[in-house]
């Protein structure tokens, strides 16, 4: 660790996938995931946050928070009150990226109402029903939220002209009768539960990248899935990554873009200098390891301090 104090500093954690049920298996029914000892890791995590001095600016929780289980046995409320009680536990704001397992338990409508959409998402000029937004945690400094299931059959009205557009996509794509099937697919990621970038969004997300250059701020983005390949498999990617990436490279603000889905995790430097951090997720990580972190920013870097399956890493810019 530095000598010097850094700027400022925050929590990152993704797919904590809560259910109050048995241990299970992940589809090819090798990889055991651990339902309801996500929730004790996550308690772990605030504790050990709590305890950190100088105190965490804010946590990202990158999505994924309750498992899609919930949906089936009507209990999503309660197990989003259980994962947000803890979280509530720090005294500090926490951001949340929506992920498929957010849009297998609530519609849209419902997450907007939700403690899942922060207040910060009604500033001014943010695309309208989606989860992106941005906000300055320090002098110099941005946050962006972005929505990659903005574009997505998940959480969307069967009728409404975005799902109609986006099973389009889909369809076009992924000739499969089941449309989470990958197999076969020449570009794999083209799966339900994927999603992608909207258009309006991928404006948005320009101007917001125009003013952070312009104003010399360095910029963390944060959205549930990978966007560059080398950070990722090939199933996990957002539909249109390349449109986010594009968006990035033509900027010089951004440090590094975190994730979460790809429940390994990943990490590369991409050819712009840009670290893509995917975080490994609480709910395949067995009970007496963890997976979460610490970002500490300071005038030159972020190091990023990882717990349990997270690995370290320092984000030079
Ligand atoms: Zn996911």
């Amino acid at each position: 660790m530095e000598a010097a104090p850094p700027l400022f500093s925050f929590g990152v954690i993704t797919d904590i996938q809560y259910a109050d049920a048995e241990d299970g298996y992940d589809f090819e029914g090798c990889r055991r995931r651990y339902y309801r000892q996500s929730l004790q890791l996550l308690r772990d995590a605030v504790e050990a946050w709590a305890a950190e001095k100088p105190p965490l600016a804010f946590v990202l929780q990158l999505g994924d928070s309750i498992d899609g289980l919930n949906a089936g046995g009507g209990t999503a409320e309660a197990a989003l009150e259980r994962v947000l009680e803890v979280l509530g536990r720090l005294p500090v704001p926490v951001h949340h990226a929506w992920g498929n397992h957010e849009l297998y338990n609530f519609s849209r409508a419902r997450l907007l109402r939700s403690s899942l959409h922060g207040s910060a998402a009604a500033s001014a000029g943010t695309p309208a029903a989606c989860q992106a937004y941005h906000f300055s945690p320090a002098a110099r400094f941005r946050v962006v939220v972005l929505d990659a299931y903005d574009l997505s059959i998940l959480g969307r009205e069967p009728g409404s002209p975005r799902y109609q557009e986006s099973l389009r996509l889909l369809r076009e794509k992924n000739p499969n009768d089941n449309l989470n099937n990958p197999e076969g697919l020449e570009e794999p990621r083209f799966v339900e539960f994927n999603g992608g970038f909207s258009q309006a969004q991928l404006d948005w997300f320009n101007e917001v990248l125009k003013f952070s250059d312009e104003n010399q701020e360095k910029v963390v983005v944060m959205g549930h899935l990978p966007i560059h390949p080398e950070a990722s498999n090939a199933v996990c990617l957002a539909w249109n990554y390349e449109d986010a990436l594009s968006v990035i490279h033509s900027h010089q603000c951004v440090v590094c873009f975190l994730a979460g889905h790809l429940h390994d995790g990943g990490y590369c430097l991409d050819s712009h200098g840009v670290h893509h951090v995917t975080l490994a997720a609480i709910i395949e990580t067995p009970p007496e390891s963890n997976a979460f972190g610490t970002i500490y920013v300071y005038e030159d870097k972020m190091i990023l301090r990882g717990r349990g399956r997270i690995s370290d890493r320092i984000m030079t810019f």
